[in-house]
């Protein structure tokens, strides 16, 4: 299987902190690949490093087969990473619809060209309605996003973040702070999600990494110690001992 993500022997240092201590991880085409490990681990350090926010000292980022290690994020974005962003990324006083809308303008470039964007409105509208049809979302389409629950806005993250039609995906946390109701909601769209893109999953709820991985990645102290399926990280005695506490 190819690897949509192929990362080789990358390290980051904070000072003498080796915070990416020669990782080397690989995200597969179609694959749920969670990462999972202790706070300050390195998880988000990895994910920055990922999206372009933070240069590596050393090592390669590959993304669909080019090296991008040195390349600004706008142009990793173009070549099929996603990410959610922080819910303040989200637009308060428009509607869940005006925001996926605008999302799928952004990815075709409307901001700059005008007279496509009248051309193209229908089929703009038609697309932000599919994404939205597709999530649980759909009954609050038209709810302004300063009325959303917490649970919706991460949702509504996802699903502007999909508008962008990513190849890879890279989610950090997305079940904190959502209770039950909304964690299932969440597996459920992340689990439809699969179907377009890959994605690196940072997540702390062992639930919702169980019930969607394919693969597991367990990372501690800046190392990965493992990687694996879901029953050979959960029977590996050094992965109990460092992250799963049994
Ligand atoms: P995680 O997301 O797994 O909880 P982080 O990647 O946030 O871990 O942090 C990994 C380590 O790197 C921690 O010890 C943290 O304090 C340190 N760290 C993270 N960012 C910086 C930074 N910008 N400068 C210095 N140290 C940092
Ligand atoms: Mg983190």
């Amino acid at each position: 299987m190819s690897a949509i993500l192929a990362i080789e022997d990358l390290v980051k240092c904070f000072g003498g902190l080796v915070a990416t201590d020669r990782v080397s991880l690989e995200v597969r085409e179609g694959e749920i690949h969670a990462l999972i490990g202790p706070n300050g681990a390195g998880k988000s350090t990895l994910i920055n490093q990922l999206c372009g926010e933070l240069a590596p000292d050393s090592g390669t980022i590959r993304l669909a087969g080019r090296d991008v290690t040195r390349v600004p994020t706008p142009a990793r974005v173009a070549l099929g990473l996603g990410r959610t962003f922080q819910i303040t990324s989200l637009l308060d006083d428009m509607s869940v619809r005006e925001n996926v809308g605008m999302a799928v303008q952004v990815r075709l470039g409307h901001n700059f060209r005008i007279f496509d964007a009248v051309r193209d409105r229908r089929a703009v509208w038609q697309e932000a309605d599919r994404l939205i049809a597709d999530s649980a979302l759909a009954p609050r389409a038209g709810v302004r996003v300063a009325d959303l629950s917490h649970g919706e806005k991460k949702q509504l993250e996802l699903v502007v973040a999909l508008a962008m039609k990513p190849r890879l995906l890279l989610l950090d946390e997305p079940m904190a702070g959502l209770g039950h109701v909304e964690s299932l909601a969440m597996i459920e769209m992340l689990r439809r999600t699969r179907e377009s893109a890959a994605m690196l999953l940072v997540e702390h709820d062992m639930d919702a990494v169980f019930a969607l991985a394919d693969r597991i990645s367990v990372l501690v102290y800046g190392k990965i110690i493992a990687t694996g399926t879901v029953d050979e990280i959960r029977d590996d005695p050094a992965v109990r001992e460092a992250y799963l506490g049994a």
